[in-house]
């Protein structure tokens, strides 16, 4: 066994011996240690300075008792979450999660991909997640507000614009990100700085909400590109109903795809006339209702219970906008017979190590999450800038912006992938470049 294989398999042990129940961890931590060994090979420096057990472990990591108290007058607690990673080359930046699923696993699996997806952005924004199991479903505008304030009276004491900038994710939109920053306001004073995704009239982003869903879709056009394939005429799977989704089903039609799918976690919508987004947009960002709505409103439109990638479709492209682990290697055996050519991820970690087996035995074109999903953090860095010079860029500034920064995103993963002998290998290509740029910063700032 090589030096490299062996020092791989020992930090994996490693953690694995210290967090053996973190499974969504460990599973992140595995999916990228099978990547790396052409780069400890090439690099036995990194193996001196012992840089994946420094990597894995994370700098901080704050659990916190959420009271809050519901519409009937009874006291509730939730348990909140935030994981400062790693900081090699800036500020803690991350989003924050409310859904009952949310545990230690899970935000750590979420934060130690963060670092390489910002590293990959080319900004200078280390990695941090946070949430609660909080389940923001059903509840009232009154009971999501207290539920944040009382978030906030926590968190507020470890973030900062210049220390840690959290953001949204699953559960957490524009309304959440308002209560939550009304909150550090009373608190410790307006600094506009220490969240993003804020509304435009109190120091957001143009472009924001729509950068995740549009940067999948760009980086999915490279792919496509790449491989002298494009947009139109493709058919499109999309999971989900949520910023991510709503937003790359807009992009996608606009870019001549047509997506025929879309879903929550009760179901799904099959629509061959092409999903309107504007119509999932209103359905779960203004009345908060169900995606079986959908079918009740578009004659074309069939609702299913159930995941969508269990519907046995003929499509070419997979766009995974839901959460982590919802395609297992049937399902994406599954995809591969209904003729699917490209996966691009806009969840976190959304194919089980199995699927991308799958993609991998059957050659299809895959996107990894922190590459294909970086558009919506590289966005927020963009809004620190804006509030930083205390001025605000047009759409266009920042979504062209947004469109050179997933090309370099593109462009990086590719010429690592070639330069490790791992050609077209965008996985391996996206772990490697942001890998090298975050080890190398901890190297230069000494043991830390
Ligand atoms: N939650 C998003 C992500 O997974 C965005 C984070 C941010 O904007 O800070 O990257």
């Amino acid at each position: 066994m090589s030096r490299a294989t062996e020092y791989l398999q020992h930090v994996y042990a490693v953690i694995e011996q210290r967090d053996p129940n973190q499974s969504e961890f460990l599973e992140a931590i595995h999916d990228f240690f099978q990547t790396m060994t052409p780069v400890f090979e090439q690099h036995p420096e990194y193996i001196d300075a012992n840089i994946l057990e420094r990597l894995t472990e994370p700098e901080r990591v704050f659990q916190f008792r959420v009271p809050w108290l519901d519409d009937a007058g009874h006291a509730q607690v939730s348990r909140g979450f935030r994981v400062q990673f790693n900081s090699a080359i800036g500020p803690y930046k991350g989003g924050l999660r409310l859904h009952p699923s949310v545990n230690l696993s899970i935000v750590k699996f979420l934060g130690f991909e963060q670092i390489f997806k910002n590293a990959l952005t080319g900004l200078p924004i280390g990695g941090g997640k946070g949430g609660a199991d909080f389940d923001p479903k059903g509840k009232s505008d009154n009971e999501i507000m207290r539920f944040c304030q009382s978030f906030m009276t926590e968190l507020s004491k470890y973030i900062g614009p210049d220390t840690d900038v959290p953001a949204g994710d699953i559960g957490v939109g524009g309304r959440e990100i308002g209560y939550l920053y009304g909150q550090y306001k009373r608190l410790r004073g307006a600094d506009r700085g220490v969240l993003t995704g804020k509304g435009l009239n109190y120091g957001g982003s143009l472009a924001r909400p729509e950068a995740t869903g549009y940067g999948l879709v760009y980086y999915t056009n490279e792919m496509l590109n790449a491989n002298q394939l494009s947009f139109p005429g493709q058919r499109v799977i999309v999971s989900g109903a949520g910023n991510v989704a709503t937003y790359a089903i807009q992009k996608v039609t606009e870019l001549g795809g047509k997506v025929i799918t879309c879903s929550d976690s009760n179901g799904y919508i099959v629509d061959e006339d092409g999903i309107d987004f504007k119509i999932v947009k209103q359905i779960k960002e203004v009345e908060r209702g169900r995606i079986k709505d959908y079918a009740d409103r578009v004659a074309s439109a069939v609702y299913h219970t159930g995941s969508v990638w269990d519907a046995q479709l003929t499509a070419d492209i997979a766009l995974p906008c839901a959460t982590q682990n919802e395609i297992n290697g049937a399902q994406a055996n599954n995809l591969i017979a209904g003729g699917i050519k490209v996966v691009a991820e806009g969840a976190n970690m959304p194919s089980s190590p199995e699927a991308i087996e799958a993609y991998q035995a059957a050659d299809i074109l895959y996107g990894p999450a922190k590459a294909a999903n970086a558009g919506g953090v590289a966005v927020s860095a963009l809004e620190m800038s804006q509030n930083s010079m205390r001025l605000s860029w047009t759409f266009e500034e920042v979504d062209n912006r947004l469109q050179q920064i997933v090309q370099d995103i593109f462009a990086q993963s590719v010429a690592a992938a070639n330069e490790y002998s791992v050609t077209g290998d965008y996985l391996s290509g996206a772990n490697i470049a942001g890998f090298t740029k975050v080890a190398d910063a901890m190297i230069a700032q000494g043991l830390v």
